[in-house]
């Protein structure tokens, strides 16, 4: 039951591959996959690309030249929901696809011929890590936070919305979120990826679960001190919570 780690850059992923065992590297795809042992799990860790396409395929990849039975990721999103800060967590219920606009052949952000517009999570899989990423926040430390003038991080968990665009503007953020609540949809955060990925492990029938650390919040900040955040904050939750997630697996 070999379980993929995808991540989004390579600070993220640099933390995880230091825990694995026997690492093994193969190049496929013009991707670097790592595949080893963390905690007696067969893994495979694997940096996504970013965008939609690019994680799709990798996904693809995962599934049919390694085989993997289960998919988690982890990276940073810009939280859009109300109550969502730079450094809570998210983790992922559903995805959607915020650019994705075929009406009238089809209503605004449904897939087509898939009959919806969003791609529910494994709901096991996610409870798990749901639960991996309270234990490891936990873990990681007040003081930890206290020295980067971060509040004590709330984990929230709901719908991700995915586009082809780094959203870092307001009016884009309220105009993206009347859209999809005029469609009855309550987005808390916006990546580039999830989506993608959801979509891939949905065909196959491979489970999926995804968390993302708020490291924006979308507007004109949002290009300021992102990689010193996924360096000081991203990186850190990401090997806190995935180590207790691979525990408990
Ligand atoms: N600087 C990076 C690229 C970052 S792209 C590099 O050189 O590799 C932004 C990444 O963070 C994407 O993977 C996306 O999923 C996520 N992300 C974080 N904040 C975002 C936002 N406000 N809008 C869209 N994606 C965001």
């Amino acid at each position: 039951m070999t379980l993929a780690i995808m991540s989004a850059l390579l600070d993220e992923q640099r933390g995880l591959l230091a825990q694995l065992v026997n690492p093994q590297r193969v190049r496929r795809a013009g991707r670097t996959f790592w595949c080893g042992q963390w905690g007696g799990q067969d893994v495979v860790l694997v940096l996504s690309k970013v965008g939609k396409v690019a994680a799709a395929t990798t996904t693809t990849v995962l599934i049919e030249a390694f085989d993997v039975k289960r998919v988690v990721f982890t990276g940073v999103a810009g939280g859009v929901g109300g109550g969502v800060k730079v450094g809570d967590v998210v983790v992922a219920e559903a995805f959607i696809q915020h650019d994705l606009n075929s009406a009238p052949l089809f209503p605004r952000y449904e897939i087509p011929l898939y009959g919806r517009a969003t791609l529910d999570c494994d709901p096991a899989l996610s409870a798990a890590l749901l639960a991996a990423t309270h234990v490891g926040l936990a873990g990681v430390g007040e003081h930890f936070h206290r020295s980067l003038l971060l509040d004590a991080p709330e984990v929230h968990q709901g719908l991700i919305a995915s586009g082809d665009q780094f959203v870092c503007d307001p009016v884009a953020v309220t105009v993206l979120r009347a859209d999809l609540n005029a469609a009855g949809h309550e987005p808390l955060a916006v990546e580039m990826e999830g989506a993608a990925v959801a979509q891939v492990c949905h065909d196959y029938g491979v489970p999926f679960a995804a968390m993302r650390t708020i490291s924006d919040r979308a507007d004109a900040q949002a290009p300021l001190d992102f990689s010193a955040f996924v360096t000081q904050v991203a990186s850190p939750y990401a090997l806190a919570v995935l180590g207790q997630f691979i525990k408990h697996l």
